[in-house]
């Protein structure tokens, strides 16, 4: 099961365009199986000198050139693809989830990079004329540090990458010690396309996340991860003027209105919830649905949930893999049991499935209100609790009072009032009839409240990766 074309053990890191070689290691862990599949190597803080400097080093050629660094892009995105089974045959050993989605992850990112690559920024010329000379431009702040979690371990470090180098950053990328395999081997394949110390992964243990924060060499924290960690990163890095880009954690809702064609919505209702086995930053974490039409959706998602084939993620047929890591299986335990303990009823699923590795049956839970934790923590797991309201803005009420405020949906048969209710909702993005609909490459991507600060994707995402330089004066020749 374990097979793959890949040398699992000892995974080099790649620092300076070279392997980098740790003298300690740590364990990964197969989810399906529980046991420990490969190693990667544990960098410390004493490390981080060489890493950042090959990266510095790096940084006065690559920003001189923006047609080669487009290109270096398209050619990424090439390399991604020329290596996509074992790259995601990689991902699902480290990750658990079905081969498919990996895919998926992997030629997504690969379209990341070329989008990219086709961006362009001219600078804005505000006055050239008998006056003068004004004019704004974006320049790339230097080395960036980019740190990631383990729920899409590609896609996420290639939201960062892709961006900051194009506009002419160099970056320093550490995954989540769960999955640091397939970053690693994507750090490897494309060496063989970008300059020595553009792109440099490294792996280790979270006290590496927290040491390159401290470090002086970045300019820039580009971290995905949860609200807790991306405070202590705001907080180190604020100690030193570090720009940051902080995606942190969710709580999203989905407004289920009266009029809305239960039948029609409830298969892409669930996988906004259940995709990636709820593991996403931006999935349906609670559904408030309107009481005439509640039970019948509970039912319906309850039903898909029931039919959904959960298994190791190299099998074939898997809808979901397993979840991730055992401190995250053991909080949907703990989160599906406060809830069970406070009257809910687990209309499907509501535990552990019996077999080694972290599976846990697809879980929606009906009578269970506001105030119990499943409802206002994120679960970030394969459990959905559904509410019922009788007022819509009271539902808007209560799907806004969260500390979080990353995306949101409203599901309804009559689009304009639905449109009009999204405006009401308090996060970066609001989808109609649908959950996730803005997360486009085109579109800028971040949260509200303590979802996080800044923007990923669009032009907006690669121009926090570089800052403002205004050049002014007389006027050029022949404009006199
Ligand atoms: P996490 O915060 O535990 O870890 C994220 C990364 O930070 C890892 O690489 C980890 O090693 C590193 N890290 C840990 N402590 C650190 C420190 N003190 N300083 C610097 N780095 C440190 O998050 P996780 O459990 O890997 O991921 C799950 C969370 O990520 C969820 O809350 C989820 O909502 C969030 N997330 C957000 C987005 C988004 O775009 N908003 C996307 C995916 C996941």
């Amino acid at each position: 099961m374990t097979t793959t074309d890949i040398p699992l053990d000892h995974y080099p890191l790649t620092v300076g365009g070279k392997d980098f070689a740790a003298h300690a290691h740590f364990d990964v862990v197969n989810p399906a199986t529980a046991e420990v599949f490969a190693h990667a190597p544990a960098l410390g803080p004493g490390d981080l000198d060489r890493v950042f400097g090959a990266a510095a080093d790096a940084f006065g050629s690559w920003q001189r050139d923006d047609a080669a660094r487009a290109a270096a892009l398209r050619a990424a995105a090439e390399a991604l693809d020329a290596n996509l089974d074992r790259l995601s045959r990689l991902l699902t050993l480290e990750q658990g989830k079905p081969l498919a989605d990996s895919v998926i992850e992997l030629q997504g990112s690969s379209a990341w990079l070329r989008y990219y690559a086709d961006l362009a920024w001219p600078d804005e010329v505000l006055r050239d004329d008998a006056v003068g000379f004004e004019a704004v431009l974006r320049r790339p702040v230097g080395v960036v540090a980019a740190i990631t979690p383990w729920n899409f371990p590609i896609m996420l470090a290639i939201w960062k990458i892709a961006p900051a180098l194009r506009a002419g950053n160099t970056i320093v990328v550490k995954p989540s010690p769960y999955t640091p395999l397939t970053t690693l081997a994507v750090g490897v394949v494309l060496r063989e396309v970008l300059p020595p110390g553009v792109l440099n992964v490294i792996t280790g243990p979270d006290q590496l996340g927290a040491a390159m924060v401290a470090h002086p060499v970045p300019r820039k924290i580009s971290f995905t991860g949860s609200t807790a960690t991306g405070r202590h990163v705001a907080t180190a890095a604020g100690a030193d003027l570090k720009r940051v880009t902080l995606e942190l954690g969710g709580n999203d809702s989905a407004l289920v209105l009266a009029d809305a064609d239960v039948e029609s919505i409830a298969r892409s209702l669930f996988w906004g919830a259940f995709g990636n086995n709820g593991q996403i930053c931006l999935a349906v974490k609670r559904v408030y649905a309107h009481r005439r039409v509640h039970s019948d959706l509970v039912e319906a998602l309850a039903v898909i949930a029931r039919q959904t084939k959960v298994d190791d993620g190299l099998a074939a047929g898997a809808e979901l893999g397993p979840v991730n890591n055992k401190p995250q299986f053991d909080r949907v335990r703990e989160l599906v049991g406060d809830a069970l303990d406070h009257g809910a009823r687990a209309v499907s699923g509501g535990g552990p499935l019996d077999r080694p590795g972290y599976f846990f049956a697809p879980t929606i839970l009906d009578r269970v209100d506001d105030g119990v934790r499943v409802v206002g923590e994120e679960q970030f797991g394969p459990v959905l609790p559904v509410l019922a309201f009788d007022d819509e803005q009271d539902a808007v009420r209560r799907a806004n009072d969260s500390p979080y405020g990353l995306t949101a949906s409203v599901w309804s048969s009559d689009l304009d009032h639905a449109y009009d209710i999204a405006r009401t909702v308090d996060s970066g993005q609001v989808s109609v009839n649908a959950h996730g609909g803005g997360v486009q490459m085109h579109l800028p991507f971040g949260g509200h409240k303590f979802s996080g600060i800044g923007v990923e994707n669009g032009p907006w995402g690669l121009f926090e990766y570089t800052e403002l330089q205004v050049i002014a004066g007389p006027p050029r020749k022949g404009k006199v």
